[in-house]
């Protein structure tokens, strides 16, 4: 089958390699139909994470079941189904507890697991013809008869839709608040989402690229360029000096090498100053624990120098971590079907998977209009 494959930093290439089988009589394998690009690949693509050359990309995945192993029960052969990120085996401690971004059975000892991702197990990705998906009656979500027609906004339960709603959890946010948005990226935006299905009274959202700001606004955001000044100073302004009731934090620790002069502590520290006292902070963004590639001693350490300070003073609260998709989905499935919410609206590139590296390197860049690139393997 043909895999978008890792090569070594910012250099991915579409090649042949074996068809994912059966291993477990608890697997199905599935034939790709829609397949993401994540800003989460591009910790991968960057070089930054250690992963694998040879891997196969892909956590965001949406297709048919193809084969079902023998011990697989309540997913049949035709159905249409999307796969979390999250690789969850059910019947751990965490799975139990609904923590399937926590699995203790698929990536023993550390933080859960992932389809082709560095540190989150072995599992390959489904930026591929075909993928393979272990404990397939807990890992598949089927969907509703209007799947076909709506599969660009289904792809979407498989993370960046349950991301940015777990960001908003996470915040604490009740229906009638308001709340600051750091980043316009595909996660940053569904949170906007998230927030607007939510019944936010104000969501600010904040990035320094026009096509993104366009985006947020269009969703019923009021959009800060951080072009233009501090951005927690500009919502400060714009909320009488108070600040936001919630702040959703959707950059992670890229934003200190992308953007030069800004360390991965920069987004954190305005969400402190941006947030009102006693509000709740949701952290969506990915910090990586130790990074020998970052910009300073601190972050090779996987530390940075957060504003504690003010944090206790003010009395915040915070909540961090991966989203659990699972949790989330089978609610957010039924928004789609209900024509309530609609993730694919971000979609900005629909490409057979022939153009993936090429696609990488744009959405790598930031390059204007590339917002969310899904790949079409088969087309
Ligand atoms: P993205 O890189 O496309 O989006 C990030 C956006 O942040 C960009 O538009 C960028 O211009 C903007 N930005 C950079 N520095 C900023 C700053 N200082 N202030 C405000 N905006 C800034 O990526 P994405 O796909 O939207 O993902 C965002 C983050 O969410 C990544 O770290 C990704 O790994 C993470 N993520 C987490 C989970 C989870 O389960 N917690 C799941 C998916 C993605
Ligand atoms: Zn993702």
């Amino acid at each position: 089958m043909k895999a978008v494959v890792y090569n070594g930093p910012k250099d991915v290439s579409v090649n042949t390699i074996d068809d994912p089988k059966i291993e477990k009589q608890t697997d199905v394998i599935i034939r790709l139909t829609t397949t993401n690009i994540c800003g989460s690949d591009l910790h991968m693509y960057e070089g930054r994470t250690s992963f694998e050359k040879g891997r196969v990309f892909g956590h965001e995945n949406l297709g048919e079941v193809i084969e079902v192993g023998a011990a697989v029960d309540r997913i049949k052969k035709g159905d249409r189904v999307c796969m979390p990120f999250n690789v969850g085996c059910g019947f751990c401690e965490n799975c139990e507890r609904g923590l399937t971004g926590f699995c203790l059975t698929t990536n023993p000892g550390t933080a859960g697991a992932a389809y082709g991702f560095a540190e989150m197990g072995p599992w390959q990705g489904g930026q591929a013809e075909l993928m393979r998906v272990p404990y397939a009656d807990f890992n598949c979500l089927k969907l509703p008869e209007d799947a076909e027609e709506k599969e660009d906004d289904y792809v979407m339960l498989s993370d960046i839709f349950p991301t940015g709603w777990h960001g908003v959890e996470l915040s604490g946010f009740l229906p009638g608040e308001s709340i600051a948005i750091y980043g316009a990226g595909p996660v940053g935006l569904m949170a906007a989402h998230s927030a607007e299905i939510r019944s936010a009274s104000q969501i600010f959202v904040v990035d320094s690229h026009d096509d993104r700001l366009k985006l947020a606004e269009a969703m019923g955001a009021i959009p800060i360029d951080m072009r233009k000044g501090d951005p927690a100073q500009q919502i400060l302004d714009a909320t009488g000096g108070l600040g936001t009731d919630r702040g959703v934090e959707a950059v992670g620790y890229q934003c200190c090498d992308r953007h030069g002069k800004e360390r991965s502590n920069y987004t954190m520290n305005c969400l402190v100053k941006s947030t009102k006292a006693t509000g709740g902070i949701g952290v969506v963004g990915v910090f990586i624990p130790e990074d020998p590639n970052a910009p300073d001693d601190l972050q090779k350490e996987g530390k940075m120098a957060f504003d504690f300070g003010n944090f206790w003073f003010k009395g915040q609260k915070i909540g961090t971590g991966q989203c659990n998709v699972k949790h989330y989905n089978r609610r957010l499935m039924k928004l789609i079907e209900q024509d309530r919410a609609n993730p694919a609206q971000i979609i900005s590139h629909r490409l057979p998977l022939d153009q993936a590296p090429d696609a990488y390197k744009h959405f790598d860049e930031r390059d204007a209009g590339w917002t969310k690139v899904v790949l079409k393997p088969g087309t």
